[in-house]
Formats: structure tokens, sequence, C-alpha cells
């Protein structure tokens, strides 16, 4: 045992159980305090994630009380300033998981020359990832640009990895403070109305994230590569924001599938994969992260509507599943991935808005926002992305209501003005004459653009670049 302090940065580690950095704090400290930095102006743009860390902080803290540890949050314009005035104090050593995203990567990069000079003892070990990044790159040590043989090789590379013996954390013998200035996790609450509603659909904790998972693989999973398109059915396993804030490590995902091994795990395995590739991308390319990813997009015409936008972002565009796509994710702070695909296709290409709005709206209102999902989700809706879908590939949202909720079950659960319409005008409603089941411009807007126009208005756009 290391006489000084453990310290454990927390970012997005909200468990107990495959946290490294906690469990070597713990094994080579008697005394170990974990701190979260709150950093305002980060959360100013991510609200929705407020309610989840909040909430996380609360449920992690009562974890920690058990293993004799504190928890402390401190609040920090930004991060340097706090390492600044941390340096100066070498009673300790300190530990935490890596974040894939290239800011964070350039930060622990300073982290490291700093500790060095200063002779601090630090540790920085893999995050939440399969793979650690760089470790999957084709046979000339270029990154992968295509999904499918980057899925093929990163499946096989972790297959054969041999885990490590898994280690309990076991108690601190003493609870000791370590910060000054510390903040309760209830100042981060938001203060808005906005959030109450998340309650109702979510428990950010670690057992709840286990619970979801086990759920998922003893029913649901096996219809997964079905039900996963249609979002009036709970047909996909709902773990992105446990998997986003840490409360469940995509290992433990991994070991539970691979006790089952049928099509449909392959399937969702496949997904947790684009999450791996979307990961890489980012830190390969990090200029991605807000331009586009293929140039040749920076000449793209894109229109400056703000009207349109509102509409888009209140859910009041006229089109039913992309009203009940942007209704569902304010209400929730979730949007089911068909619809993010199809909500995310009009702003684009019926609207001609930059993907770039559309991106940070999600970061707003996403309880699993992450950079490296939402940068390339959105890039890969526009076709600026790589291994995007083609611009020309237009998704037409009346189609897609048809198919994906057919009797209009979801648009009637986000939309309830349209309750009345029959199940033939549910994604035209402007084709049902009857005002007394609806009035268009009363209870209803009218559509914003007329499909067939703004899908000629965009590939006449697109062959411009
Ligand atoms: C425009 C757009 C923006 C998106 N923004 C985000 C985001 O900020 N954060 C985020 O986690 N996902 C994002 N996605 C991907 C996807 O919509 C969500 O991961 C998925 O809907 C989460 O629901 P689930 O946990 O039930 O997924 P499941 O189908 O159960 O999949 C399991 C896990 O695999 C990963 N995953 C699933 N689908 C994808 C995908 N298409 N790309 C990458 N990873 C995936 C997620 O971690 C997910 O939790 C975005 C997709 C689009 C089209």
């Amino acid at each position: 045992m290391i006489k000084n302090i453990g310290l454990v940065w927390l970012r997005d580690d909200f468990r107990i159980n495959k946290n490294t950095a906690l469990l070597e704090a713990v094994s080579k400290h008697e005394q170990v305090v974990v701190f979260f930095l709150y950093k305002e102006k980060k959360f100013l743009e991510q609200e929705a994630q407020k309610w989840w860390v909040s909430k996380s902080l609360k449920q992690f803290r009562s974890k920690l009380d058990l293993y004799n540890i504190n928890l402390e949050i401190i609040r920090s314009e930004t991060y340097k300033i706090f390492f600044e005035k941390l340096f100066d104090k070498k009673n300790f050593s300190i530990y935490w998981n890596r974040i894939y995203e290239p800011s964070y990567i350039k930060f622990d990069e300073y982290l490291t020359k700093k500790f060095n000079s200063k002779n601090i003892e630090f540790k920085i070990f893999k995050g939440n990832i399969l793979n650690e990044f760089g470790e999957i790159k084709k046979a000339d040590g270029t990154p992968f640009k295509v999904f499918t043989p980057f899925w093929r090789t990163a499946e096989k590379f972790y297959s054969e990895k041999i885990p490590p013996k898994e280690k309990k954390i076991s108690k601190c013998a003493k609870k000791i403070k370590y910060f000054k200035n510390i903040i309760n996790e209830s100042e981060i609450y938001p203060y808005k109305n906005w959030f109450k509603k998340f309650e109702k659909f979510w428990d950010p904790s670690e057992e709840s994230a286990l619970r979801e998972l086990k759920n998922f693989l003893n029913s649901r999973v096996n219809n997964y590569s079905v039900n996963r398109n249609f979002p009036n059915t709970i047909g996909t396993s709902k773990l992105s924001p446990y998997i986003k804030h840490g409360q469940i490590h995509v290992e433990t995902i991994w070991e539970e599938c691979s006790k089952l091994k049928n099509i449909s795990v392959s399937k969702f395995l496949a997904e947790i994969g684009w999450r791996e590739f979307n990961h890489s991308l980012i830190n390969y390319f990090p200029y991605m992260c807000n331009k586009n990813y293929s140039k040749k997009f920076d000449d793209f015409p894109w229109e400056k509507n703000l009207k349109f936008l509102n509409a888009w972002k209140k859910g009041k565009t006229g089109y039913p599943i992309v009203d009940a796509g942007m209704r569902e994710l304010y209400s929730t702070g979730w949007m089911h991935n068909r619809v993010r695909m199809i909500v995310g296709s009009f702003l684009v290409k019926h609207l001609l808005i930059n993907w770039t709005e559309g991106e940070k709206y999600f970061k707003n209102c996403l309880l699993d926002y992450n950079q490296a999902n939402n940068v390339s989700g959105w890039q890969w809706v526009a076709g600026s992305g790589a291994d995007a879908a083609p611009y020309f590939r237009i998704f037409n949202p009346i189609l897609q209501g048809d198919k994906f909720d057919k009797n209009g079950e979801y648009v009637k659960k986000w939309v309830p003005e349209l309750k009345k319409v029959p199940k033939k005008f549910i994604h035209k409603p402007w084709e049902l004459n009857d005002n007394n089941l609806l009035k268009l411009g009363r209870d209803y807007p009218y559509p914003i653009v007329i499909h067939e126009e703004a899908r000629q208005k965009a590939l006449s756009a697109f062959k411009k670049i």
C-alpha cells in the first residue's frame, strides 16, 4: 500500500464493476477520493445530460460510501484551472479512464507531460470501449473508413484477447475528505420543468443498466434484427444513456452476449461495433467533429431558415413521423434510431439545413449524446461522412411512416392531435378532407415543404457539388 492518497477523476464511469481506474486506486491506497469536475460551460450545450449526471452522482455517491470512499464534486471553469492548482499538492497519485474524444485525448497528453515533470504518479486506463483506440487498423497501417471490414477485424481481434482476471474492489480503510469548496449534485440539477418527464422513463444507476441488459437478452434480443426498426415496439436495448455515462461497460455487454450467440445477438453486437467504428473515426479524423468529413460538402449550398429549424425542433413540420420523433426526443431525452435517421434526413435534405444544426440540437437534448456517435450519425445522414448514406438517397417521410409505423401508433402516442385520424391518412393527414377529425392549420400544421418539390431541390443542390 502506498501512503499517499489515491485520487480518481470520475468522468463517464458511473460504475463499480470494470472501473479500472477505481480498482487501481483502491488496490494501491488505503485512502481514496473520487472527484467529479463540474464544468458549467460544457453542460450549457448538453442540458438534458445535467439531469442524468446529477442523478448518477447521487446514486454513485451512495455506492462509494459502502467502500469508505468520498465522492467530491468541484465546480471549475476549465479543467486546466483545476489541475494547475492540484499540481502543487503532491501528496497524491491519480487515475482515470480514457474518454475517446479528441479534446479529452489532447488534454490527457497535456496532463501526462505535467504529471511526469512534477514526478506525480498517475495512470490512464482504457475507457468504455472494446478495443483500445489505434489497435484496429488495415494491414497497411492506415485507419478503416468503411464499417464492415472494420468490424470484421475488430470483432476477431477482441474475441481473441484473453480477458484479464476480474477483480472486485475492496473497502478502503478510512473515508477522508480531500478538496475544499465542494458542491452538492443538487447544484447541477436543472431548474426547468422540461426534465421532470425524464423521471418516468429512466433510472440512472448501474443496477438498472444491468437489469435492462438482462431483460433485453432474456427476451427482446431474439427478434432484435427485425423489431429494431419499429419505433412503436421496444425492440432495442435502450442502453445508450447507460453506456454513454458508463453505468455499464461494453465489455460486460459483450460477455453477456457471448453466452448466447445467434444471428440477432450478432446484429446487436454489430451496433456496438458501429459505436467502436465511430470512436475510431473521430480520433483518426478529429476535424470531422465540426466539419464535413468529405470536403466536397464544404461547398454545399445550405440554407439558413430559422422558421423551418424551429418547426423541426418543436415537432411542428406537418410530417407526422418527423414530429413524433422530435417530440419523443424532447419528452424522454431519447429517440428511436430509425426515427433519428428520418428526422435527420428531413432536416438536411427536405429543409436543406446544415447537419451541424441538428447535431447541436441533439447534443442538447439527448441523454445518450456522445460526440463520436452524434457527429458520425449526422454525417451519415447528410452523406458527408465516412461510409455514409449517399446524399441522393432521400428518405420519404410518408413511406417511412407507412413502412415502420403502419398503424400510426407511434405517431399517435407523441402527436395526440392526430388521434382521430384514420390509419390510411396518418402519415399524410393533408389528404384527409374531414374537418371533424382534423382541421389542418388549426389542430395540426400544414406540411412546411412539399415532399416531391423538396426532394427535387435537394437533388439539384447536390448536383452543384
Ligand atoms: C443522427 C443520429 C444521431 C445519433 N446520435 C447518437 C448519440 O449522440 N449517442 C448515441 O449513443 N447514439 C447515437 N446515434 C445512434 C443510435 O441512434 C443510438 O445509439 C440508438 O438509437 C440507441 O438506442 P439503443 O440503446 O436502444 O440501441 P440498440 O439498438 O440497442 O444498440 C445497442 C448500442 O449500440 C450502439 N448503437 C446502436 N446503434 C448505433 C448506431 N447507429 N451508431 C452507433 N452506435 C450505435 C449504442 O451504444 C446502443 O446503445 C445517432 C444516430 C443518428 C442517426
